[in-house]
């Protein structure tokens, strides 16, 4: 048994895969999700449950949360019988959701306000690394706090990267998802370009994954660009939320106007909630 006691906080597509992992390593661990109803799976796995977020933060030493965007973190942190709704010197919270930087120095100062101690840890990778807990974890805040942390890291990713103070872990997320965005665009671009032209998507497939230009990311899309079926691993939205943190954070590229405006304009098209790669879908309908 690891001797930490956890909480976690948010079991969506992410989070549910990533407790899991802690439970199996055999971390004591607490749950709380907004729909209650979720939190039956880890239950029955062995993890107790939370009343509220205040009253995790009192039973655990790390409390750690990962939640859709910057206003479900700032709930669930400032809310009523939130994180910070009383203090208890030493805890330790970690948020690993994909925030705005100035929303993770903003945590770090409030927690520091209550003797409380923050790291932001987003993560690279989706549901599959997720599950097998090969994340890459971007660490900001202070190297005490990463240390104690580290146990935790360690079953959740393959690498964990201590990139700076609070906000720096947060950027870096936001610049690796700016990349992720370009490639899928132009796995999309190019896929519905070859098949105008009579290449199938598999042969064009085929050419792309095994050359230079085929990489970690285009070999994950291909089943779903073959199948033409995209179930959420990210969520297309959350792709449009990161471009925007990142334009906010000061992205200001030839290409992040029109690929933001891209994937909003699939957002529009009612395909939020699909996975990222739908954008092809968008670009399909715009070439008619
Ligand atoms: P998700 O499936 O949409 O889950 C979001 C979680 O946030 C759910 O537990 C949801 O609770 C909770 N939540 C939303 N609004 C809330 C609020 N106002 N108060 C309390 N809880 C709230 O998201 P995900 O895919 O797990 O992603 C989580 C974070 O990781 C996001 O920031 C995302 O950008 C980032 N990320 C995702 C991936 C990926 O591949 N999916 C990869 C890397 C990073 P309910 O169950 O009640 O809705």
């Amino acid at each position: 048994m690891n001797q930490l006691k956890l909480g976690w906080i948010g079991l969506g597509n992410m989070g549910n895969l990533m407790a899991k992992n802690l439970l199996k390593a055999g971390f004591e661990l607490m749950v709380y999700n907004r729909t209650r109803s979720k939190e039956n799976e880890l239950i029955e796995a062995g993890a107790s449950s939370a009343e509220s977020p205040q009253q995790m933060l009192q039973a655990c030493d790390v409390v750690i949360t990962m939640l859709s965007n910057d206003a479900a973190v700032k709930e669930i942190f400032d809310g009523t019988n939130g994180l910070l709704s009383n203090s208890i010197t030493g805890k330790l919270l970690i948020d690993m959701s994909t925030v705005a930087p100035e929303t993770s120095r903003y945590l770090s100062g409030r927690c520091s306000d209550h003797r409380m101690n923050f790291l932001e840890a987003p993560v690279s990778g989706s549901v599959k690394p997720a599950q097998d807990g090969q994340l890459i974890i971007l660490v900001g805040g202070t190297v005490a706090n990463y240390e104690k942390a580290i146990p935790v890291f360690n079953v959740l990713g393959k690498l964990s990267v201590h990139v700076g103070e609070a906000g720096v872990g947060s950027s870096a997320k936001l610049a690796i998802n700016y990349l992720l965005g370009l490639n899928l665009q132009g796995l999309a671009e190019t896929i519905l370009f070859a098949e105008k032209n009579g290449v199938s998507k598999k042969d064009m497939l085929t050419i792309i994954n095994e050359g230079a230009c085929g990489n970690g990311i285009t070999k994950i899309k291909s089943a779903a660009i073959l199948n033409n079926d995209y179930p959420a691993a990210f969520a297309l939205k959350h792709l449009v939320k990161d471009l925007q943190l990142a334009k906010d954070a000061g992205l200001d590229t030839p290409l992040i106007t029109p690929l933001f405006n891209s994937y909003r304009q699939a957002l529009a098209e009612g395909l939020g909630d699909e996975d990222v790669m739908a954008i092809i879908k968008s670009l399909a309908n715009k070439a008619g």
